[in-house]
This record gives structure tokens, sequence and C-alpha cells, in this order.
């Protein structure tokens, strides 16, 4: 029943999966069960590999629309309207900015807020506090750094997306990206009307182009050495736990880009009898059928099934 592959995993992509799953489940069995179930898995493994989504930076209290964007974006509420962009810090990031000088001007305010000043961490610490003693890997679609600010060590994370930190050149022409931490906020000093001084406006040091965000949006997207050094981290950490007690730890993963998490942990879940899928999400918690035991999916407000695993699992460590 289980296929077993054998083919090496060296690269990202053999990770990755075109599979869809066609038999979807809302497990209805009660929450406390549920969470027994998924602390049960958890604690019996010996690796756990952590996929992050946007979910997680939103339970743990990451903000990025409605009173807060009112509040932190009034400046640019008020020169650009309100319109469709102008509503959350996802929308904004698309609006056609006239210029280079209004384009940093925005985007500096939003790298530094939802990235180096972001601090939601407390609930990711809970987590990892739980997990010590596990060997951890995180893979996370999230550009926002928290699990590294709750003390995971970089060495253990593959941010797949990109950085709020970073910057590279607009069409990719060279694969380096650049820390852009102090321009920004250099940018947030120096911003009058929405717009940074023009000496400020970052240009491409190899072909002079403009630069961009270092954010997967399109093709143009570049994977630096880092990215290529925490991909043979993420492939060695899979190899190794493939065959091992393994849970797999879904938290926050829509179908935003399930290609990225939620596909390929179903597809290791189902290949690997040793391997469990305990999937965390406010809405989208539902697992295949086909995995039985050896899935728990729980629609919950994740900061407590967080929190409810968390202490189940030192529960039993004290005893
Ligand atoms: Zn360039």
């Amino acid at each position: 029943m289980f296929n077993r592959s054998t083919k090496k995993i060296t690269r990202f992509s053999d990770f990755l999966t075109g599979d869809y799953a066609r038999d979807y489940i809302k497990q209805d069995t009660p929450y406390a069960e549920q969470i027994e179930r998924a602390a049960r898995l958890i604690n019996a493994a010996d690796y756990v590999l952590i996929g992050a989504g946007a979910g997680m930076s939103t339970a743990a209290g990451a903000e990025y629309g409605g009173k807060f964007f009112a509040e932190h974006f009034a400046e640019f509420q008020k020169l650009y309207g309100k319109g469709p962009y102008m509503q959350d810090m996802y929308a904004a990031g698309f609006y056609p900015f006239p210029d280079q000088e209004s384009k940093w001007g925005y985007w500096s305010h939003q790298a530094l807020l939802a990235g180096a000043d972001l601090d939601v961490t407390p609930l990711h610490r809970t987590l990892l506090e739980a997990l010590k003693g596990k060997k951890l890997f995180l893979l996370s679609t999230n550009a926002d750094h928290q699990f590294e600010k709750a003390g995971l060590p970089a060495e253990q994370i593959f941010q797949t997306q990109g950085s709020y930190n970073l910057i590279q050149c607009k069409r990719g022409c060279h694969p380096k990206t650049y820390n852009a931490v102090e321009l920004f906020r250099q940018m947030e000093r120096e911003r009058k009307d929405g717009k940074i001084p023009g000496e400020l406006v970052p240009k491409c040091p190899v072909c002079g182009g403009d630069m961009e965000m270092n954010l997967r949006v399109d093709n143009d997207f570049v994977e630096d050495e880092n990215w290529h050094a925490a991909e043979d981290r993420f492939c060695r950490f899979l190899s190794e736990c493939k065959d091992k007690k393994t849970v797999l730890l879904e938290l926050g993963v829509g179908f935003n880009t399930p290609m990225i998490i939620r596909f390929p942990f179903e597809k290791l879940t189902r290949e690997h009898e040793n391997v469990s899928l305990v999937r965390l999400s406010r809405s989208k918690a539902m697992v295949p059928a086909s995995l039985g035991e050896r899935a728990v999916g729980i629609n919950a407000d994740m900061a407590k099934s967080i929190t409810d695993i968390s202490e189940k699992l030192r529960g039993w460590e004290q005893e």
C-alpha cells in the first residue's frame, strides 16, 4: 500500500508536487480528543518538520489590514485614496506607484512594519519550548523571520518566498540579494509626502536598473547563495527524517500556495508510514481521509490549539 520512493532528494523541486488531494475530510472528533491525538503524535516523534504559512503569523498577532492599516498607513491612504489597493499590506503592495521615490517610500514603511520591527513571537516561543529535544526544521512561506526571532537557529530555517529585509535587482540580472534594513530606516526618516529623496532610491549595482523587494511574486525572484544553502540543509533534513519517526506540523497554511507546504506534506505522509501529519488552521485543516490515523486536522483558533498541544506535551514531560 505504501509506495516507498527511492529517489535521492537534492533539490527543492524534488520535494514539490503537483498532486492534489481528492479525499479531504473535516475531522469531527471533539476538540480535546484532537489535541490529545496531535500531542501524542508529536510526543512519539524524533523529528518535527514545521511548515508555516501566513496563518501562523496572524494567529501570533501580526496584523495587515483593518484598523492596523488605517492607523499606520494613513499617510498613503490620504495620498492615493483608499481604493481597492490601500486596504491592507497585501493589496497596497500592488499599487502602481508613479515613481521609484514613491514606491520605496511606501515599501520601506511596510518592510519594516511586517519584517524587521515585527515581533509577535510569544506563540512561536511557546511552541519551540514544547518541541525542545526534537530534531527540528522549519519550512516557511512567511518573509517575516518570526521563528528566527523566537530563537530557532537560522540554519534550521528555509524561508522559500524571500524576506522583508532583502532587496534584489528587479529583473533578477544577478543572483544576489542585499540587506536593506538600514536603508529602509533612513528612507523612513527622510520620507516626505510619501516620497523618499532621489539619492536614496536603490539601483542595481550590476545593470543599473531598478531594485525590488526580494519577495516571490514572479519568475524574476532571486534565489541567492543563502537561499540555496538553506535548500541544501532542508533536503538533508528531509532525507534524514523521512524514514524516521517524524511529524509534519503544518501551521496556518491555506490554499494560497498549497504546492509549497500543504500538498508536499500530504504526499510525504502518504508515501512514508512512519510520517504523520498534524495540520492546524483556523478553517482549512481538512486532511485526506486516506491518511487515516496518521493525520490530525484541527480547525480552531491556532493560538489556542498550539498552546493546548504545548501544555499537553509539557505535562507529559513532567510526569
Ligand atoms: Zn540588475
